[in-house]
């Protein structure tokens, strides 16, 4: 590099020939203002514009160049009017098909003589045909030149066509000469990689040369581009390791988790805790005796007694004089830890205190005014607990229940909201979805992980058989045979839209006909619309058995637990993801009665939904579960949305580069060690503005 020469990330886009401010406008919401940014704005894929395809050899669905002779362009008024013009090589003869078009188009083509057209071969009314194809006018004469290189699509936004894309990538590359890209990776990571010089990768990707690897490319697994993908989940885990660092910056209260409260807590428990649970408590001990904030995440099937193992956590807050706080997703899961908790502590002369969103205000103050005294030691709530105004006195520890789908920033706050000054509260986050290995390490970089493998004892597993919607009436009976036992059951009700109205309806609906079905049956209804009040009578009534049938939406999905009820009905569970149902599943097979749980599908079933249904019916073990999951509906759906705006990727693709995250890991920590200062660079690079909004 020549020593003045200003590098590629200090020349901004408007270096270029043609980019005026309206321009650098449209890419700056690509997150594109330098060079640098502009030349790592990946190709999404491929199209191969390099050699010509003989007519006779072309397959439906493939897209291709072809070349021939016209034969004739003629307007046929089927059910719709089209121009139809018949294109002959020496292989053979195709339709190419356009719906709009001009009479001088028309004439322009019937006397083209020569053709060279861009477009995907479909099955039409004439065999294979071509429509809307892109095309040139060829002179026999003068054989115009095929493209050289593979011709790269990008991801564009509106008013950015690909086309000036292609125009501005191509003058970018010509400054790659005298300006190279900065080079972050140290040699020792390069030499584990493929050594490709950043420069190059960059060159071939954005134009590929003719007798370049098509199917490697488009399948995103060739080396350059995987020497850009390493370096992306690279700044990825790169920003979650600083983040784990900035937030364990921070001093933590020490919590020792022995001593006369705990003892008299076992002993008045009633079970022993399972060797999973002793050895995940046992982690969690050692963790919470540093005076560094904890951050561990606590994977445990549903019923494997994740409950519990918090409450063991809050009281080492409360026997070192301080508070620990129980966060749940919902109303009616933070209802229930507050029954168990109240259960368990208020004997050891333990005050819990309550806070959720629907409190009214005179409650709200009285909680506020425990909390903020320190009279209430351990408070459970939904997210209420961390809006404004809340002030603990003496907060030790944040207790975070089946919240795996928060993002990142969700996560953030929350420790941010729990600091006072330079100490922070441990954090223990819980989850019953188990998380495939590849997205632990890639989502959840930050957080130390527990796993809890074994089930309380006496557990009977559940025995799930898939039925057709036709068939609802035998199911119906069943119903009725399972709550005559004295048995109780759960009928739940999805929907395809997200809307809590419309879910609500049809949960009222079903309720009214299985109501008029089994006449002699108590049913109850659950959904998201009813007033509190109304939903924790219901769950009450159900838990005491008052209720027989209990017709729910999702919002049973997580942690509820009312051992009796030992069978399950879901209707159109292939609308649900697997982990959903996994979920939900759970919500039986709690106490010594043999469960079933009935998917109760609406059909035809497609391919991917009839696979999905089978996995659940032949396995009960979260983690062969989720890995299917991520196999059939990729990590988006597995993470949930919030995480996968935040795991968006540009070139890397978690499942396609799995094997790249071991050195990713081993790579960040040796960049952390030995060259802190090229990290920020990297995450700048990938990340961007991203990461801006994810400081602490
Ligand atoms: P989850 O992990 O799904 O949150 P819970 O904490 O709700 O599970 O526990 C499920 C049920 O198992 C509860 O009724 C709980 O009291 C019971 N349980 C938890 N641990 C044990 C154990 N070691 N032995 C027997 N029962 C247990
Ligand atoms: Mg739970």
């Amino acid at each position: 590099m020549t020593q003045d020469a200003p590098s590629l990330d200090q020349l901004p886009v408007t270096t270029l020939k043609g980019v005026g401010g309206q321009l650098a406008g449209k890419l700056e919401k690509l997150g594109i203002r330098s060079l640098q940014d502009l030349l790592f704005h990946l190709p999404l894929r491929y199209v191969d514009r390099t050699r010509i395809t003989p007519i006779g050899a072309l397959q439906p669905g493939v897209t291709a160049v072809v070349q021939g002779e016209v034969r004739g362009a003629d307007i046929v008024f089927g059910k719709r009017r089209s121009l139809v013009v018949r294109l002959q090589d020496h292989t053979g003869l195709i339709t190419l098909r356009f719906y709009h078009f001009s009479g001088v188009q028309k004439q322009r083509l019937e006397e083209a003589g020569e053709l060279r057209c861009y477009g995907e071969a479909r099955r039409g009314a004439s065999g294979l045909e071509l429509y809307h194809p892109e095309y040139e006018v060829i002179d026999s004469t003068r054989p115009a030149p095929l493209q050289e290189t593979l011709t790269p699509v990008y991801p564009a936004t509106e008013g950015l066509t690909q086309q000036r894309l292609r125009g501005l990538l191509a003058q970018a590359l010509g400054y790659l000469q005298k300006h190279p890209p900065t080079e972050l990776l140290p040699d020792a990571l390069r030499e584990q990689l493929d050594q490709v010089p950043l420069a190059d990768a960059l060159r071939y990707l954005h134009a590929p040369p003719a007798d370049a690897p098509v199917a490697a490319l488009m399948d995103g697994n060739h080396p350059y581009q995987q020497r850009l993908a390493f370096e992306e989940l690279l700044a990825h885990h790169l920003s979650l390791l600083l983040l784990r660092r900035q937030v364990q910056s921070d001093g933590a209260p020490t919590l020792t988790l022995a001593g006369d409260l705990v003892e008299r807590f076992k002993t008045r428990l009633g079970f022993a805790l399972t060797g999973a649970q002793e050895r995940v408590v046992h982690e969690i001990a050692q963790d919470i005796a540093q005076p560094i904030p904890m951050l561990r995440l606590v994977q445990g099937d549903v019923g494997s007694g994740k409950t519990v193992v918090a409450a063991l956590a809050a009281l080492a807050a409360v026997a070192s004089g301080r508070q620990a706080a129980i966060m749940a997703p919902t109303e009616i899961l933070a209802e229930q830890h507050r029954q168990n908790f109240s259960q368990w502590f208020t004997p050891l002369g333990i005050t819990v205190g309550w806070l959720t969103g629907r409190l009214t205000a005179a409650r709200r103050r009285d909680q506020l005014a425990l909390i903020a005294s320190g009279e209430a030691q351990v408070v459970v709530g939904t997210h209420a607990l961390f809006q404004e105004g809340v002030e603990f006195k003496d907060l030790a520890l944040i207790v975070i229940d089946e919240q795996h789908r928060f993002g990142v920033h969700q996560r953030l706050s929350l420790r941010q909201k729990g600091s006072q000054g330079s100490v922070r509260p441990h954090q223990l986050i819980m989850t019953a979805t188990p998380i495939p290995r590849t997205l632990a390490m890639s989502a959840y970089a930050d957080l130390d992980t527990s796993v809890i493998d074994e089930l309380p004892p006496g557990r009977t597993p559940v025995t799930t058989v898939v039925i057709s919607e036709q068939r609802r009436a035998q199911v119906v009976e069943r119903v009725r045979a399972a709550c005559a036992e004295g048995r109780q059951a759960y009928w739940v009700c999805t929907l395809i839209e997200e809307s809590e109205t419309l879910s609500a309806q049809a949960a009222e609906d079903t309720a009214e006909q299985l109501a008029l079905a089994l006449g002699e049956l108590n049913v109850g209804l659950v959904h998201g619309r009813l007033k509190p009040k109304d939903k924790e009578a219901t769950m009450a009534a159900f838990k005491r058995g008052d209720i027989d049938l209990l017709v729910a939406t999702t919002v049973i999905e997580v942690g509820v637990d009312v051992p009796n009820a030992s069978l399950m009905i879901i209707e159109n569970p292939e609308r649900l993801g697997l982990a959903q149902l996994h979920q939900l599943r759970g919500r039986v097979g709690r106490g010594a009665t043999a469960s079933h749980c009935v998917l109760l599908y609406g059909s035809p079933l497609s391919q991917t939904s009839r696979e999905r249904l089978t996995a659940m019916r032949d396995s009960s073990d979260g983690f062969v579960i989720a890995e299917k999951d991520l196999e059939l509906r990729g990590p988006g759906e597995v993470l949930g949305t919030r995480q996968t705006g935040e795991m968006a990727f540009r070139i890397a693709d978690l499942q396609r580069d799995a094997e790249l995250l071991d050195s990713v890991k081993q790579g960040a920590h040796q960049l952390l060690h030995n060259h802190p200062d090229l990290c920020a660079n990297i995450i700048e690079r990938w990340l961007g503005e991203k990461q801006r909004y994810l400081q602490v």
